[in-house]
């Protein structure tokens, strides 16, 4: 099956481009840059985020798929609370992550698939379960070195007493109703 070009390079915006909702959302940036410099993550993004919303904007579909920034986004929700035109500049952050899912962009599937596990373990317990979280995700990624990587880590996290070993327990779906009304929403 071949990949949308949009994933190979960029191109003009179709108009039925999967970016239609998010330029709408930040078609009133003014580029002032507040969003960027109240970003505690934005230090480590390849593209700030008043870059990627003028990326948006242009329709430079293949740059903003092959940046991080959208992944390395923490919902903080700062920019949100300070962009003088009120944009839903978080939500935006999200809809990329989304589309990512979606398309199954290899680049990005790493960061997703550890969101997922995380909020799996959020949905069942109410709470991350650390070590059940990353075994989920490990499983899910199907790579017998991803452990290895994250294992000095683990340690060192464990010797600190930030995570200990724990049993696996039987999913009591805790927050099951409430995600299922976000999703019911989500999908209207
Ligand atoms: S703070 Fe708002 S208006 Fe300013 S650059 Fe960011 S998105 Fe645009
Ligand atoms: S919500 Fe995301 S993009 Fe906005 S300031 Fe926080 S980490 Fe940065």
């Amino acid at each position: 099956m071949s990949q949308p070009a949009y994933k190979e390079k960029n191109i003009p915006i179709p108009a039925s481009d999967p970016l239609t909702h998010i330029r709408e959302m930040v078609q009133a940036c003014i580029q002032c840059g507040t969003c960027t410099g109240s970003c505690p993550n934005a230090f480590a993004m390849d593209h700030t985020p008043r870059h990627l919303w003028r990326m948006v904007l242009m329709g430079q579909i293949g740059d903003i798929f092959r940046s991080r920034t959208f992944v390395l986004c923490s919902a903080c929700y700062y920019c949100t609370l300070r962009c003088p035109r009120g944009l839903p500049l978080t939500e935006a952050m999200a809809a990329l992550r989304q589309i990512a899912a979606k398309e199954n962009i290899g680049m990005h599937r790493q960061s997703i698939q550890f969101y997922k596990s995380f909020m799996d373990s959020v949905r069942r317990y109410g709470r991350v379960r650390e070590a059940e979280f990353m075994t989920h995700y490990f499983l899910s990624m199907k790579d017998p070195f991803l452990p290895i990587k994250f294992a000095p880590l683990g340690m060192k996290l464990m010797g600190r007493r930030k995570i200990r070993l724990q049993i696996p327990l039987k999913g009591e779906g805790g927050l099951d109703a409430i995600f299922r009304k976000v999703e019911e929403i989500e999908d209207m």
